[in-house]
């Protein structure tokens, strides 16, 4: 065995009841004087935070665009950097959590993280800034929260078809982590018990008609996805996301759901048996791509492009946005093919 593994720091608190430690938590990754982005639906956590810190020592910003718009980091720059915090609180799904980023960056302030949703992004060094059309995607260790609070009651309140899809989401990191090009034996281990955790939340999901029994088993799953996102390099599935997403405006997490089947389907014949046989194994089932779209629609998740509003006739524009700058892919790659996945994706076909 001969592998190189860098697992980044970062402390996690998961499980009900983390939430009732949220000030000692708080305090001991070093805040006292707390920017605080959270969106309305989460009041009742910031009123918990100014009643221990008091308004003074807490200065909110709820205005969280979706893929993290330039002009929104520019205007909650200003206002933090007025306010000069200690720490950035970001309460909220991934949008929230790039937002937070977006100020690191700048400002190398630290981040504690409280996901509501299971995109992952409170796990990575990866940030993500859009502009003119287009997304802007870099690694900064400088955006890595210092600390993560995982509790089941935030993701819980998700209706069912935006747990469905932030589920799917999660999947996706960990299908291209798994055939990542610098996979390593402890990321690969963790992504394949991320990917029967998904499996077997999202089964229960479905069983259930709720996500109540399931939400903690998805989270679990969704804190791995995060992990392994961050561990190895994402490919194709990835690039195409941030594209579609970033210059069409398509919805994150719907995209992920809709384009992940088609994607994995395209790269199977490139992957070893072994990757194959374990894929398999651990989403119980003999074909992984069918298998995972059959889980989105049973969720109640659309499973084409066409039904999220991407069109047939952007196909070509995407091939080449995507083509831009280069990327790592398990199976090689040209604009043809690209365009012919597209369009399977977009009509929802999937290979025999
Ligand atoms: P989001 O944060 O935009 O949330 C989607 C919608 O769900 C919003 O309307 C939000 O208000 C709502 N919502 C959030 N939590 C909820 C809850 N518990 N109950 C009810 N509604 C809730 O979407 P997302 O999918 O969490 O994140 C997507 C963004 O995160 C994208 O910009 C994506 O690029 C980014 N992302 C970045 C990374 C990374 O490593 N940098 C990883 C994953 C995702």
């Amino acid at each position: 065995m001969n592998f190189t593994y860098q697992s980044l720091p970062g402390t996690i608190y998961f499980g009900a009841g983390q939430l009732n430690n949220l000030a000692d938590i708080i305090r001991r990754t070093g805040g006292n004087r707390l920017f605080v982005i959270a969106e309305a639906r989460n009041a009742e956590v910031v009123a918990t935070i100014r009643a221990e810190f008091g308004d003074e020592n807490v200065c909110q910003f709820s205005d969280v665009v979706q893929h993290v718009p330039r002009t929104v980091v520019d205007a909650a720059l200003a206002v933090a950097q007025a306010f000069r915090p200690d720490l950035l609180v970001a309460i909220g799904g991934g949008s929230a959590i790039g937002l937070a980023k977006g100020i690191a960056l700048a400002t190398k302030w630290p981040i504690l993280a409280i996901p509501t949703t299971y995109a992952g992004s409170e796990m990575t060094n990866v940030y993500g800034i859009s502009a003119d059309g287009q997304k802007v995607v870099g690694r900064d260790d400088a955006v890595l929260p210092k600390a993560v609070i995982y509790d089941p009651s935030l993701t819980a309140t998700m209706p069912v078809s935006l747990a469905a899809t932030s589920a799917m989401n999660a999947m996706a990191h960990l299908i291209e982590a798994v055939y990542a090009h610098n996979i390593n034996p402890v990321t690969y281990a963790v992504a394949l018990l991320g990917i029967r955790k998904l499996r077997e939340g999202m089964e229960q999901l479905i069983a259930e008609k709720s996500l109540v029994g399931a939400n903690e088993k998805i989270q679990f799953g969704a804190y791995l996805a995060g992990k392994s996102l961050c561990e190895v390099a994402m490919s194709l599935h990835h690039k195409a996301a941030h594209v579609l997403g970033g210059s069409f405006g398509l919805e994150h997490a719907a995209l992920h759901t809709a384009l992940l089947p088609y994607v994995l389907d395209f790269q199977l014949p490139a992957l070893s048996p072994e990757l194959v046989g374990d894929l398999n194994t651990t989403l119980d089932t003999r074909h992984s791509a069918q298998k995972l779209r059959d889980l989105a629609d049973a969720m109640g998740a659309k499973t084409n492009l066409a039904d999220i509003g991407f069109q047939a006739g952007d196909s070509p524009k995407a091939a080449d946005l995507i083509l831009r700058t280069p990327f790592n892919n398990p199976r090689l790659i040209s604009r043809d093919h690209l365009i012919g996945l597209l369009q399977q994706a977009h009509d929802g076909r999937l290979s025999d």
